[in-house]
């Protein structure tokens, strides 16, 4: 990490949801941030835009997690903007709730391409590329607790991100670089509320012992100390995050 220039946090997923709430978070922290994402161009620039006006660093890199060429020139773009990378978030992710009989093929390609290969994908880049003494926080998903019924893909390709980040803290020794992950309970974003009925979000929301859904602030506030000095022992460690749910 430099004395002079601020440190890099790519957070990928970032145009919307948890993952633009983090990359606000880590901005007040004083990161020049990355917002990665796929399709959301315009809510990724906004964000920058905001960023910028609040005296952050701030840029936007389209790239699909789930390819590799992506990630690299995701890598790449950072370096040649910001400089080499000190901080990665792993957060892009998505959920379709079926029974696992009715999965089609597809669904199940694109659910672990984008959860476990995009985090796979980062995790090799940021292997040779990230600044010693840095940070990563990968997410999985406290349903890995729960073995809900209509989440057995989902459930799966998060349990993999859990093991990928308890393997790689180790192979990471000698680097002075942190590797966790993070499993929130429900949030509500678009992710969560997507499909869902009002009974069903309340039936979610009165689950925890604390009574509510999460918000993406619950979880940004997670990662800004998993990135701080205060968390430097913190390591291959899976954090659930969802008010005493499991
Ligand atoms: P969200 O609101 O649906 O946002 C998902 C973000 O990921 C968007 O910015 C989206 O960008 C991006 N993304 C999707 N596919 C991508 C790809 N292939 N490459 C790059 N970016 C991609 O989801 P969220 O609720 O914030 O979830 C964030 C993370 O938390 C996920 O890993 C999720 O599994 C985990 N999580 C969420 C909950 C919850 O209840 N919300 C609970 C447990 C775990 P585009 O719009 O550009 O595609």
């Amino acid at each position: 990490m430099s004395s002079t220039q601020p440190d890099v946090a790519i957070i990928t997923g970032a145009s919307r949801g948890i993952g633009a709430v983090i990359a606000r978070q880590l901005a007040r922290q004083g990161f020049a941030v990355v917002i990665n994402y796929a399709s959301s161009a315009s809510e990724a620039t906004a964000l920058v835009a905001e960023l910028r006006r609040d005296g952050h660093q701030a840029i936007a890199v389209q790239a699909d997690v789930a390819s590799a060429a992506d990630v690299k020139r995701l890598f790449d773009e950072t370096e040649q903007q910001l400089g080499k990378v000190d901080v990665l978030i792993n957060n892009a992710g998505v959920l379709n709730v079926l029974p696992l009989a009715q999965y089609s093929d597809e669904l199940y390609d694109h659910t672990f391409n984008i959860n476990t290969k995009g985090t796979f994908n980062t995790l090799r880049e940021a292997a040779t590329r990230l600044n010693g003494g840095g940070r990563i926080v990968n997410f999985s998903s406290s349903t890995v607790g729960m073995n809900l019924p209509g989440y057995a893909v989902y459930i799966a390709s998060k349990a993999a991100v859990e093991s990928l980040t308890q393997v790689f803290a180790k192979e990471l020794r000698g680097r002075q670089i942190t590797v966790n992950a993070v499993a929130p309970g429900p949030v509500a974003t678009e992710l969560f509320l997507r499909g869902k009925s009002e009974e069903q979000i309340q039936t979610f929301s009165q689950m925890p012992p604390l009574e509510r859904l999460g918000q993406p602030q619950d979880i940004a506030n997670i990662v800004s100390f998993l990135v701080s000095p205060a968390a430097d022992w913190v390591n291959g460690q899976i954090l659930r995050a969802n008010g005493g749910l499991v």
